[in-house]
């Protein structure tokens, strides 16, 4: 931090930080990939494309078992691509539930006609693994669960571990939505079981926006020909021909991919899922740390707490505007994030992209001087 209090801070690539779940910050050599062209049958491009699909194969531990089915498109994409291709027509989704992203997968459904059912929990809390277990036993029609790894809407931790267990037990399949997840968090297909896992090219790989891509068991994905109610978002029809051409079936994002490939060298240099998300962890820490010696409370009590996202309670002190302090911090060159809770009056700091230690550090000492300004004395939240 520089001792003009106020300088405006930049990325690298002079940008300002995003303190965000996604899109987030990247490095300058992940941005720099995308200075080229390529040609969607450019063997060179195949060859990249070929490798990021190991690659991501690589973190699962999946080589074996599962293939990789990479798709145009936001996370939400892979998201209802995933559940429209694995869940048959016939078939029942048992959602767990405790965010927002848990209601997006229910309105998928009700869109593609899918039997569906919730098992519903307030934010601030993980979903219950023996509820499952007793709903398991009783909801014989159930013939898959959904549950989200990081609900990105808090940033609470769900047992994806003692899910898959349950599930397992019953015989029944496990979709996981690691979106906020993956490459921080581990979901390592040999010691979680589970049918496919979707994920997405702009958060914990650090890769820019513009595709996500579904880790499918390959037994299962034999299975769902026909299944998709959509063109675009069948995954079997996306790997089938991938397979066979090695290209995808319609206009590739080749500098999105080109990006990712970087990314996740970048990923892989720093020692993996444990290096990322050591970093990650630090990041919350710090961020955490500094927040509640400003006054600051967090939705969530630390061992709930994932490293991706903080859910602060908004300060009660009249003086405290979060238009303001979002303005403010924006100016100086920090993007924060609003709340999306329906329990209590919030905003996220995200901890995850291109960001250090010092970089986490810098930002608290923006936040605090910004408090300053705007006479904000007291963080303190009655709600929390
Ligand atoms: C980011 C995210 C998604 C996908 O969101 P998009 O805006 O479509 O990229 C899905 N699930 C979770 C948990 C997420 O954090």
């Amino acid at each position: 931090m520089s001792d003009k209090t106020s300088a405006v801070a930049t990325s690298p690539s002079g940008d300002p930080w995003l303190l965000t779940p996604g899109p987030l910050t990247t490095s300058v050599t992940t941005k720099e990939a995308m200075l080229h062209d390529f040609g969607s049958r450019d063997k060179k491009f195949i060859e990249i494309n070929r490798r990021v699909r190991s690659s991501l194969l690589n973190i699962i531990n999946g080589q074996d078992d599962f293939v990789c089915v990479p798709l145009q498109g936001s996370g939400t994409f892979s998201v209802e691509a995933m559940l429209g291709t694995l869940v048959p027509r016939d078939g029942k989704l048992l959602i767990l539930v405790n965010g927002a992203y848990g209601h997006r997968m229910a309105k998928i459904c009700k869109y593609y006609n899918r039997a569906n059912e919730i098992m519903e929990y307030p934010e601030d809390q993980p979903v219950s693994i023996s509820d499952l277990d007793a709903k398991l036993n009783e909801d014989k029609d159930i013939t898959h669960v959904a549950v989200i790894h990081c609900e990105t809407t808090s940033g609470v931790l769900n047992p994806i571990a003692g899910v898959a267990e349950i599930v397992e037990k019953h015989g029944r399949s496990l979709l996981i939505d690691s979106m906020s997840a993956f490459g921080a968090l581990p979901v390592d297909s040999t010691k979680i079981r589970y049918d496919a896992v979707a994920a997405s090219s702009n958060k914990c790989l650090e890769g820019v926006p513009g595709m996500g891509f579904v880790l499918i068991r390959r037994s299962a994905l034999e299975k769902a020909e026909g299944n998709a109610p959509s063109l675009v978002l069948d995954l079997y029809d996306q790997w089938v021909q991938m397979e066979k051409t090695d290209q995808w079936r319609f206009t590739p994002p080749t500098h999105c991919i080109v990006a990712f490939d970087q990314a996740i060298r970048e990923f892989e240099e720093e020692g993996g899922v444990d290096g990322r998300g050591g970093r990650y962890a630090s990041n919350c820490k710090i961020l955490v740390d500094g927040m509640r010696a400003l006054g600051f409370q967090t939705l969530l009590p630390d061992h709930l707490q994932a490293p991706i996202i903080v859910t602060f309670h908004k300060p009660t002190d009249p003086k405290f505007d979060f238009q303001d302090f979002y303005d403010r911090l924006a100016e100086r060159g920090y993007l924060i994030y609003p709340g999306k809770l329906t329990v209590a009056d919030s905003f996220r700091v995200g901890c995850i992209g291109r960001m250090g230690n010092d970089d986490i550090r810098d930002a608290l000492v923006v936040i605090k001087e910004t408090l300053n300004e705007m006479g904000v004395t007291n963080c303190a939240s009655a709600a929390a």
